[in-house]
Protein backbone atom coordinates (compact mmCIF):
# COMPACT_ATOMS: atom_id res chain seq x y z
CA UNK A 1 0.00 0.00 0.00
CA UNK A 2 0.94 3.59 -0.85
CA UNK A 3 1.75 6.02 1.85
CA UNK A 4 -0.77 8.62 -0.43
CA UNK A 5 -3.72 5.77 0.29
CA UNK A 6 -2.38 5.36 3.76
CA UNK A 7 -2.77 8.98 4.10
CA UNK A 8 -6.22 8.86 1.83
CA UNK A 9 -8.13 6.03 3.99
CA UNK A 10 -6.64 7.66 7.53
CA UNK A 11 -8.52 11.07 6.27
CA UNK A 12 -11.52 9.49 4.92
CA UNK A 13 -12.57 7.55 8.60
CA UNK A 14 -12.94 11.78 9.51
CA UNK A 15 -14.34 13.13 6.30
CA UNK A 16 -18.50 14.05 6.41
CA UNK A 17 -20.67 15.66 3.46
CA UNK A 18 -20.55 19.36 4.08
CA UNK A 19 -16.91 19.44 5.13
CA UNK A 20 -14.71 21.86 4.91
CA UNK A 21 -11.29 20.98 3.59
CA UNK A 22 -7.78 22.62 2.39
CA UNK A 23 -5.08 21.72 0.13
CA UNK A 24 -2.07 23.59 0.66
CA UNK A 25 0.13 22.46 -2.39
CA UNK A 26 -2.73 21.50 -5.04
CA UNK A 27 -0.09 19.75 -7.08
CA UNK A 28 -1.94 17.51 -9.88
CA UNK A 29 -5.04 17.69 -7.54
CA UNK A 30 -5.16 14.00 -6.69
CA UNK A 31 -5.51 15.14 -2.99
CA UNK A 32 -8.06 17.67 -3.68
CA UNK A 33 -10.44 15.37 -5.89
CA UNK A 34 -10.18 12.94 -3.28
CA UNK A 35 -11.37 15.49 -0.52
CA UNK A 36 -13.96 16.90 -3.16
CA UNK A 37 -15.01 13.22 -3.44
CA UNK A 38 -15.46 12.56 0.21
CA UNK A 39 -17.44 16.12 1.22
CA UNK A 40 -20.74 16.01 -1.19
CA UNK A 41 -22.14 19.16 -2.86
CA UNK A 42 -22.24 20.94 0.68
CA UNK A 43 -18.93 20.51 1.14
CA UNK A 44 -15.68 23.22 0.16
CA UNK A 45 -12.17 22.30 -0.96
CA UNK A 46 -9.95 25.21 -0.41
CA UNK A 47 -6.14 25.07 -2.20
CA UNK A 48 -2.96 26.85 -3.03
CA UNK A 49 -0.09 26.24 -5.30
CA UNK A 50 2.22 28.80 -6.86
CA UNK A 51 1.91 27.24 -10.12
CA UNK A 52 -0.33 28.36 -12.67
CA UNK A 53 -0.20 24.99 -14.27
CA UNK A 54 -0.78 22.98 -11.26
CA UNK A 55 -4.27 25.33 -10.80
CA UNK A 56 -5.34 24.75 -14.40
CA UNK A 57 -4.93 20.98 -13.87
CA UNK A 58 -6.55 20.49 -10.39
CA UNK A 59 -9.80 22.41 -11.96
CA UNK A 60 -9.64 20.63 -14.89
CA UNK A 61 -9.50 17.24 -12.62
CA UNK A 62 -12.19 18.48 -10.14
CA UNK A 63 -14.39 19.97 -12.87
CA UNK A 64 -17.18 17.40 -12.80
CA UNK A 65 -17.35 17.47 -8.70
CA UNK A 66 -20.06 19.27 -7.15
CA UNK A 67 -18.44 20.39 -4.00
CA UNK A 68 -17.37 24.06 -3.78
CA UNK A 69 -13.78 24.67 -5.05
CA UNK A 70 -11.73 27.81 -4.32
CA UNK A 71 -8.28 28.31 -5.55
CA UNK A 72 -5.53 30.48 -4.69
CA UNK A 73 -2.74 31.58 -6.82
CA UNK A 74 -0.48 32.32 -3.84
CA UNK A 75 1.88 30.45 -1.66
CA UNK A 76 0.70 28.51 1.23
CA UNK A 77 3.04 30.48 3.34
CA UNK A 78 0.16 33.13 3.26
CA UNK A 79 -2.53 31.20 4.21
CA UNK A 80 -3.73 32.94 7.24
CA UNK A 81 -4.23 36.19 5.18
CA UNK A 82 -5.74 34.53 1.85
CA UNK A 83 -8.56 31.85 3.39
CA UNK A 84 -11.58 33.85 4.91
CA UNK A 85 -11.84 34.05 8.71
CA UNK A 86 -15.29 32.27 8.96
CA UNK A 87 -13.63 29.37 8.64
CA UNK A 88 -11.35 29.09 11.16
CA UNK A 89 -11.58 26.33 13.42
CA UNK A 90 -13.82 24.86 10.95
CA UNK A 91 -11.52 22.61 8.75
CA UNK A 92 -12.08 19.11 8.89
CA UNK A 93 -9.07 18.31 7.27
CA UNK A 94 -5.42 20.03 5.38
CA UNK A 95 -2.99 17.98 3.78
CA UNK A 96 0.14 19.38 2.80
CA UNK A 97 2.07 16.74 -0.32
CA UNK A 98 5.55 18.83 -0.17
CA UNK A 99 8.47 18.25 -2.89
CA UNK A 100 7.99 18.94 -6.52
CA UNK A 101 5.72 18.48 -8.86
CA UNK A 102 6.12 15.28 -11.15
CA UNK A 103 6.99 15.73 -14.41
CA UNK A 104 7.45 19.93 -13.79
CA UNK A 105 10.24 22.24 -12.76
CA UNK A 106 12.28 20.72 -10.22
CA UNK A 107 13.15 24.42 -8.82
CA UNK A 108 9.59 24.92 -7.78
CA UNK A 109 9.84 22.43 -4.15
CA UNK A 110 8.69 23.47 -1.21
CA UNK A 111 10.88 25.23 0.96
CA UNK A 112 11.64 23.87 4.56
CA UNK A 113 10.98 27.95 6.06
CA UNK A 114 7.68 28.74 3.78
CA UNK A 115 6.77 24.98 5.10
CA UNK A 116 6.53 25.60 8.76
CA UNK A 117 5.45 28.60 8.13
CA UNK A 118 2.66 27.83 6.43
CA UNK A 119 1.60 24.61 8.96
CA UNK A 120 1.85 27.20 11.77
CA UNK A 121 -0.46 29.07 10.01
CA UNK A 122 -2.97 26.00 9.47
CA UNK A 123 -3.49 25.15 12.94
CA UNK A 124 -5.87 27.80 13.76
CA UNK A 125 -8.18 26.27 10.91
CA UNK A 126 -8.05 22.88 11.88
CA UNK A 127 -11.89 22.26 13.85
CA UNK A 128 -11.99 20.04 17.15
CA UNK A 129 -11.16 16.46 16.13
CA UNK A 130 -9.46 17.64 12.74
CA UNK A 131 -6.67 16.12 11.10
CA UNK A 132 -4.06 17.58 9.07
CA UNK A 133 -1.71 15.46 6.76
CA UNK A 134 2.27 15.98 5.84
CA UNK A 135 3.64 14.05 3.38
CA UNK A 136 7.80 14.64 3.23
CA UNK A 137 10.00 13.59 0.89
CA UNK A 138 13.84 13.14 2.35
CA UNK A 139 14.46 11.10 -0.61
CA UNK A 140 14.29 14.48 -2.79
CA UNK A 141 17.26 17.34 -3.50
CA UNK A 142 16.95 19.66 -0.43
CA UNK A 143 13.78 17.63 0.51
CA UNK A 144 16.28 15.96 3.11
CA UNK A 145 16.38 19.43 4.98
CA UNK A 146 12.89 20.40 4.44
CA UNK A 147 11.73 16.86 6.44
CA UNK A 148 14.21 17.32 9.06
CA UNK A 149 12.90 20.39 9.37
CA UNK A 150 9.06 19.94 9.60
CA UNK A 151 9.47 17.25 11.55
CA UNK A 152 11.56 19.03 14.32
CA UNK A 153 8.77 21.74 14.29
CA UNK A 154 6.05 19.31 14.39
CA UNK A 155 7.70 17.36 17.35
CA UNK A 156 7.97 20.45 18.88
CA UNK A 157 4.79 21.83 18.99
CA UNK A 158 2.78 18.52 19.76
CA UNK A 159 4.90 16.97 22.24
CA UNK A 160 4.09 18.66 25.37
CA UNK A 161 1.20 17.08 27.87
CA UNK A 162 -0.90 19.82 27.29
CA UNK A 163 -0.86 19.96 23.74
CA UNK A 164 -4.03 19.32 21.52
CA UNK A 165 -2.27 17.65 19.21
CA UNK A 166 -1.24 14.32 18.62
CA UNK A 167 1.81 13.45 16.22
CA UNK A 168 2.28 10.25 14.64
CA UNK A 169 4.88 9.52 11.83
CA UNK A 170 4.21 6.31 9.08
CA UNK A 171 7.50 5.60 8.05
CA UNK A 172 8.84 2.82 5.19
CA UNK A 173 11.08 0.66 7.22
CA UNK A 174 14.77 0.03 5.78
CA UNK A 175 14.42 2.56 3.22
CA UNK A 176 15.89 5.90 4.39
CA UNK A 177 14.61 8.21 0.89
CA UNK A 178 11.35 7.03 1.09
CA UNK A 179 8.62 9.65 1.63
CA UNK A 180 7.19 9.50 5.25
CA UNK A 181 4.09 10.35 6.60
CA UNK A 182 3.18 12.62 9.39
CA UNK A 183 -0.74 12.75 11.26
CA UNK A 184 -1.92 15.11 13.07
CA UNK A 185 -4.86 14.52 15.29
CA UNK A 186 -6.38 17.32 16.92
CA UNK A 187 -8.10 16.39 19.86
CA UNK A 188 -11.81 17.49 21.21
N1 LIG B 1 6.07 15.38 -4.10
C1 LIG B 1 4.71 15.04 -4.47
C2 LIG B 1 4.04 16.13 -5.21
C3 LIG B 1 4.19 17.41 -4.48
S1 LIG B 1 3.57 18.61 -5.43
C4 LIG B 1 4.72 13.76 -5.29
O1 LIG B 1 5.79 13.22 -5.52
O2 LIG B 1 3.65 13.34 -5.69
C5 LIG B 1 4.04 20.01 -4.49
C6 LIG B 1 3.38 21.21 -5.02
O3 LIG B 1 3.67 22.27 -4.12
C7 LIG B 1 3.88 21.65 -6.40
O4 LIG B 1 2.79 21.70 -7.29
C8 LIG B 1 4.45 23.05 -6.16
O5 LIG B 1 4.17 23.96 -7.19
C9 LIG B 1 3.73 23.46 -4.89
N2 LIG B 1 4.40 24.49 -4.11
C10 LIG B 1 5.70 24.80 -4.02
N3 LIG B 1 5.89 25.83 -3.17
C11 LIG B 1 4.65 26.20 -2.72
C12 LIG B 1 4.16 27.20 -1.82
N4 LIG B 1 4.98 28.03 -1.21
N5 LIG B 1 2.83 27.28 -1.62
C13 LIG B 1 1.97 26.42 -2.22
N6 LIG B 1 2.37 25.46 -3.07
C14 LIG B 1 3.69 25.34 -3.32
Amino acid sequence: MRLTDIAHSWLKESLKPGDITIDATLGNGHDALFLAQNIGEKGHVFGFDVQKNALQQSQLLLGSEPCRKTFFHQGHEHMASTLPESIKGKARVIMFNLGWLPGSDKSLITQAKTTVSALEQSFPFLAPNGKLSVMVYPGHEGGDHEAAMVMQWLENVCSPSDSELLLEKVIVPNRPTAPILLKISKKQ
